[in-house]
């Protein structure tokens, strides 16, 4: 089923797929972004308020959420 495409829910089982992705990736684990709100799904959720933000790579084109919402780009945690 296809809900939505480009809208992202803020759910928990949204959060858990997200954190296997951006909890790992490069770009959150240099900036400490799980220190800051919000701390993750920032696809849904909004761009991170984490100071002084460094961009390195994102993981967002191989999660599933971005597929299933026809996302674009990535780097979620820095512009929307
Ligand atoms: S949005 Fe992209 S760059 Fe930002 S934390 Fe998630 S995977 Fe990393
Ligand atoms: S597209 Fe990126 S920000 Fe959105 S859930 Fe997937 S990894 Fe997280």
């Amino acid at each position: 089923m296809k809900t939505g495409a480009g809208i992202v829910e803020n759910t928990e089982e949204n959060r858990q797929i997200c954190r296997k992705y951006c909890g790992i990736c490069p770009t959150c684990r240099h900036n400490s972004l799980e220190k800051y709100q919000p701390d993750i799904l920032f696809c849904a959720r909004g761009e991170s308020s984490a100071p002084s933000q460094k961009e390195l790579n994102c993981y967002c084109p191989a999660c599933e959420i971005y597929s299933k919402h026809s996302l674009i780009i990535g780097h979620f945690c820095f512009k929307r």
